[in-house]
């Protein structure tokens, strides 16, 4: 089948927050931009975020400001963050928050007609005394409300979607600027060359690495893959976060907002441990939590025949809270646990949930590379949302900081391409854009091999087995290996019988296994090489957090060789946030 190319101003992979935020800077701007998703737009996994979006927007607490957003960011991350890029990003949240309402967005609201503002992990600021209320929220569905108003705003401002199209490979032309992305149209089967000057990475997380997972089953990490078989560093792959509540047995996500409305968690034997590990009890950050309620476990204190899970207690809510702030969690956990939240607790797992690392990114979304003389920027590509590293989570991300990340640095990088003066032409050969369809092609001629489902199983179950909440250096290296095995059989044999043109969602899934690898070989480089504990990232070897030789960003590469990179801690107006001990 032939190829066609369409050329846009700029392209923009994946339609979520991020996605859809840049494009609609560059529509803004009059651009020619064209937004590509495997999905249709309002199914990115975006419009799974319950809790809410942060934002010192001190609706109730009146001296709340920035500055302690950005502190409980920088110390959140354990100290791993960049903190020029939180500042930038806390900053800007009430003026974001402020935009988006503009836009229509729905925010549940108090009886004064503010924007509800509810308590949420490691926003510590009050400790002791009272919680910090910085999370707006639309009831349990904010990022459901987010997309749906980003895509309006889309529609009005011309940006031209292709839903169900996905995306294979960046193209780079010989002067080593990338100059687009090859796809395919899940559809009809169709191939097409988008060409663009600037190709924005907005791909989203990769949680389906594991077997285990709050995430969606598109979140395979292409991008990630994509930019690593560019040899583009990754930086920060080891930090995973796991959620402490992911619903036992489903991976189903329980929002981080149950405990923020007073929600508990409890043992088999009924003590409501988490007091006994963090001043902040239910609401440590989000690490700590779940380390906490793994300990519980282990130490036999797990609830149900198994002892395998916690208890999620939220019978103390009164029922207006359960009816209008969680009223998603309550028909969560109904239908997918037979549980009625108002008279039992909730059965619940520390769940993979969230990627920290990422490509990295300057603040507009440029992607760099980190050489000895400093960073880089990479010609025409940028990155922004999960799939980046800006880093503004660090090692560990708090709750509702994301679908800021996505917001802040979705609108960033979209003005800084808009603002772009652009002179050099759009440079490209057939035998860049064949490179692109290389794979693709080898795999669709293959007649036989290992099944793509059996090489996921196995890489779900590694990763899963290998690089949970805790670690250790044997489990790491044996299962290393097993990966890099997994990525041979997949390069060689990866096979699918179904060769049809419409709708083949067979063909789809092994390519998405094919990012997995990537991205699971990528988290096994750089857990091993981090030879140390912080944030997510726990060691048995190495329990200490060791800040003379790793308050720094590893960086890790698909030939293997791995880099650190400093952290910033030269923020823009306030003092850099010292080292100090989490609690
Ligand atoms: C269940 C759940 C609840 C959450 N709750 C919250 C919360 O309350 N607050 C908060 O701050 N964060 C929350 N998070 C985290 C946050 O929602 C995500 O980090 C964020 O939405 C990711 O947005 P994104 O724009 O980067 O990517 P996504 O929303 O995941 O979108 C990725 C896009 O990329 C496209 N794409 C991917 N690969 C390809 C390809 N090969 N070809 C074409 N298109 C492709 C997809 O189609 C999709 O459009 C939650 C996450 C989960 C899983």
């Amino acid at each position: 089948m032939t190829v066609s190319t369409q050329v846009f101003d700029a392209i923009v992979i994946g339609a979520g927050g991020a996605g859809m935020r840049a494009s609609l800077a560059l529509g803004v701007e009059g651009k020619r931009v064209a937004v590509i998703s495997k999905v249709f737009p309002t199914r990115s996994h975006t419009v799974a975020a319950q809790g809410g979006i942060n934002a010192a927007l001190s609706n109730y607490d009146a001296d709340d400001n920035w500055k302690y957003h950005f502190y409980d960011t920088v110390k959140g991350s354990d100290f791993l963050g960049d903190q020029h890029a939180i500042e930038y990003m806390c900053r800007e949240a009430p003026r974001s928050i402020i935009e988006l309402e503009h836009w229509g967005m729905p925010f549940s609201r108090d009886e004064k007609g503010k924007i509800y503002q509810r308590a949420f992990g490691g926003q510590s600021r009050f400790y002791g005394k009272e919680k910090v209320r910085r999370t707006c929220a639309v009831a349990d569905r904010t990022g459901h409300a987010l997309l749906h108003t980003l895509y309006q705003q889309n529609v009005a401002h011309n940006t031209q979607f292709y839903s169900e199209w996905f995306a294979l490979e960046l193209v780079k032309n010989k002067q080593g600027h990338f100059v687009g992305v090859t796809a395919i149209n899940i559809s009809d089967g169709s191939k097409c060359f988008f060409a663009a000057k600037q190709t924005i990475l907005a791909t989203g997380g990769a949680g389906r690495i594991y077997e285990q997972s709050t995430n969606a089953y598109i979140c395979t990490g292409d991008g990630l893959g994509m930019a690593w078989r560019h040899n583009i560093g990754l930086q920060d792959m080891e930090m995973w976060q796991f959620h402490p509540t992911g619903l036992y047995g489903t991976g189903i996500l329980i929002s981080e907002g149950t405990r923020g409305e007073g929600g508990r968690l409890r043992n088999a034997q009924g003590d409501y441990y988490m007091s006994g590990y963090s001043k902040n009890a239910d609401l440590a950050c989000r690490d700590i939590v779940a380390r906490s309620s793994v300990q519980e476990i282990l130490a036999g204190r797990g609830c149900g025949p198994d002892k395998d899970h916690v208890h999620l207690d939220l019978t103390d809510l009164d029922e207006d809270t359960i009816r209008n702030k969680l009223p998603g969690i309550t028909e969560i956990a109904q239908v997918y646990a037979g549980v009625d939240p108002r008279k039992e607790p909730l059965p619940v797992v520390p769940t993979v949930h969230y990627l920290m690392g990422g490509i990295p990114t300057t603040e507009y979304g440029q992607v760099i590379e980190h050489t000895p003389g400093g960073d880089k920027v990479i010609p025409g590509l940028y990155a922004v949302g999960e799939c980046a590293c800006v880093s503004v989570h660090g090692a560990n991300r708090l709750g509702a900081n994301s679908l800021l990340d996505l917001v802040v640095f979705g609108r960033a990088a979209g003005h800084h391409v808009a603002q772009l003066d652009e002179t050099q032409p759009l440079v490209y050969d057939q035998d860049d854009i064949d490179q692109g369809f290389a794979t693709y092609t080898q795999m669709m001629k293959r007649t036989s091999g290992i099944a793509h489902s059996v090489i996921r199983s196995k890489l779900q179950k590694i990763m899963q087995r290998d690089f949970g909440v805790y670690r250790n250096h044997s489990e790491m290296q044996s299962g290393l290996q097993a990966l890099k095995q997994l990525k041979h059989d997949y390069d060689h044999s990866c096979y699918f019988a179904d060769k049809s043109k419409v709708f083949n969602t067979n063909k789809i899934e092994a390519l998405e296994v094919g990012n997995l690898l990537d991205v699971a070989l990528s988290t096994a480089y750089a857990s091993l090489y981090r030879t140390e504990s912080r944030g997510a990232h726990s060691r048995m070897d190495y329990p200490e957090r060791d800040d003379t030789n790793w308050c720094v960003h590893s960086v890790v590469y698909a030939d293997e060789s791995t880099v650190k990179r400093p952290v910033n801690v030269a923020p823009n107006e306030v003092k850099p946030v010292i080292l100090e001990v989490r609690d």
